[in-house]
């Protein structure tokens, strides 16, 4: 399960073109995707998990995470740890099923679909592109149920993690430009921007201590939500790494 922001060169997107795809709990495979994989948690779904599980980003991250390497050598990536226990399930995997089923990762949502996304037009908007998985263990292809990308989107509950999910690629990809100016790996800079990106209730503490929102003109409408909303305090989070970072007008000072 993966959620790419390249895109794959060896496969077509999907487009309009509809795929068959059914899971549920009669399938002979139900449940075999949620043992030893290699999942890589965003920053949504850490800060969705975490709130999910009620623990704070930083206990979150110790128990349940490891650090891996990204799409690129300049920032790391963050990897679920599976359960080291017979089979290596995934740690929120109950008889039941997924216990963490309404904030599920983005890969875990998306599958059997991938997806990436690329820039585009004059402005740079983001576009979206679908690829079909096929693992031969998985049986839910094999159902008939024809879906499009469209109708997957809807029932998955895509647009709210693909919307965060756009503005983390953005931000991914300007640590791409390796902005550490000469600290190397784990320098001062890429650890403020680790904390922003993945530990949210740190970060929280930290624009408080720093009066971050006092700096910048922010409505008082946006202010609040940023004050009450993790999603939102992430949204501010990557705005600030690009402005302090890479001196984009993603923020104004006051
Ligand atoms: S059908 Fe595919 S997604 Fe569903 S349980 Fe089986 S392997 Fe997992
Ligand atoms: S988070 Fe849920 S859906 Fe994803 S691998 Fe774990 S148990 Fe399976």
């Amino acid at each position: 399960m993966t959620e790419t922001t390249s895109l794959p060169d060896d496969r077509a997107p999907l487009g309009k073109r509809s795929f068959t795809f059914r899971c549920h709990s009669g399938v002979s495979c139900y449940l075999v995707c949620c043992h030893k994989v290699e999942l890589r948690l965003l920053p949504v779904d850490v800060l969705r998990l975490k709130n999910a599980l009620d623990l704070h980003s930083a206990r979150f991250l110790d128990t349940y995470a490891r650090v891996g390497a990204g799409d690129h050598p300049f920032f790391p990536a963050v990897m679920l740890n599976m359960a080291d226990i017979e089979g290596f399930p995934c740690p929120f995997l109950d008889k039941e099923g997924c216990s963490v089923y309404k904030d599920r990762p983005s890969a875990c949502r998306t599958y059997p679909l991938e997806r990436a996304v690329e820039k585009t037009g004059r402005r740079g908007q983001m576009k979206s592109h679908y690829f079909l998985t096929n693992h031969p263990y998985c049986k839910g292809h094999a159902e008939d149920h024809q879906l499009t990308v469209r109708q997957w989107e809807r029932d998955q509950h895509l647009h709210e993690y693909n919307l965060v999910n756009d503005l983390w690629a953005e931000v991914d990809a300007f640590f791409a430009l390796n902005p550490w100016e000469g600290e190397g790996q784990a320098g001062p800079r890429q650890q403020l921007a680790f904390m922003v990106c993945y530990n949210i209730d740190a970060f929280r503490s930290y624009y408080k201590q720093h009066n971050l929102l006092t700096e910048y003109r922010i409505d008082r409408q946006r202010r609040r939500r940023i004050e009450n909303d993790d999603v939102e305090l992430l949204k501010f989070g990557f705005d600030w790494l690009l402005h302090v970072l890479g001196d984009r007008s993603t923020l104004i000072p006051a």
